[in-house]
């Protein structure tokens, strides 16, 4: 399965997890992301790797003069070294039947996809709470049926929506495996699947979603959503 990655973490997302600073619920998210798309190995890779070279030079500084054109061998040496990997990205395998779920995910879950038990959330979309400890976010698998619209909502927060299985679209853009969509509190967004398959995604938030829609307001607390 080659994977295409078009839409990927943003600089400020990807150096808050390379520096430790993200909740579980959105490390899981990157992480996963991360297991699908080299390009972002690559730029978590020389953001490590220059934070270490910063932190170097920030002690050699401490106890010597700094000499002319540091900066510059600085970014020459960065350059030129080999890129460092982060052990909990686990790359996908290239195998003839690769799992749906990469690691990390797929040990949260227990299972791959095919073995999950779904609960149903309305409207032919299902999904799986996933737990985590940090007490911030909240953690689903989401199912949507091919060719319907997750309910438009706002958000409270942060949201995260990586694509496991089939695609969306929203607005001008289409999400496919392991495209990552960022919205936060200021986008009014509707996802529809699209309609080859039922789309399996996994979704972070961080505070429980606002439906535009008053029944679907009351109802959140019943679904869980
Ligand atoms: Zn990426």
């Amino acid at each position: 399965m080659t994977v295409q990655v078009q839409h990927h973490i943003s600089d400020e997302l990807l150096l808050a997890y390379a520096t430790g600073e993200l909740a579980e619920g959105w490390s899981l998210a990157v992480a996963t992301h991360l297991a699908l798309c080299p390009s972002c190995r690559n730029r978590l890779s020389f953001m490590e790797h220059a934070g270490g070279e910063m932190l170097e030079l920030a002690t050699q500084e401490t106890t010597a003069e700094t000499p002319a054109g540091s900066w510059d061998d600085m970014k020459a040496k960065i350059s030129a070294s080999e890129p460092l990997k982060k052990p909990e990205v686990k790359t996908a395998p290239t195998q003839t039947h690769p799992p749906v779920l990469p690691e990390p995910l797929r040990s949260y879950l227990g299972a791959d996809v095919g073995q999950l038990k779904w609960k149903a959330l309305g409207r032919g979309a299902y999904h799986i709470p996933i737990k985590t400890a940090d007490g911030q976010t909240q953690v689903r698998l989401l199912k949507i049926p091919a060719g319907k619209p997750v309910p438009e909502h706002s958000h409270g927060g942060r949201e995260l929506t990586l694509v496991l299985k089939g695609a969306f679209t929203d607005g001008a853009s289409v999400f496919k495996r392991g495209d990552l969509e960022e919205a936060d509190e200021s986008l009014t967004h509707q996802p529809v699947a699209t309609p080859e398959e039922d789309c399996i995604c996994l979704a972070v938030t961080d505070a429980p979603l606002k439906f535009q829609s008053r029944l679907l307001r009351i109802l959140q607390p019943i679904l869980g959503i």
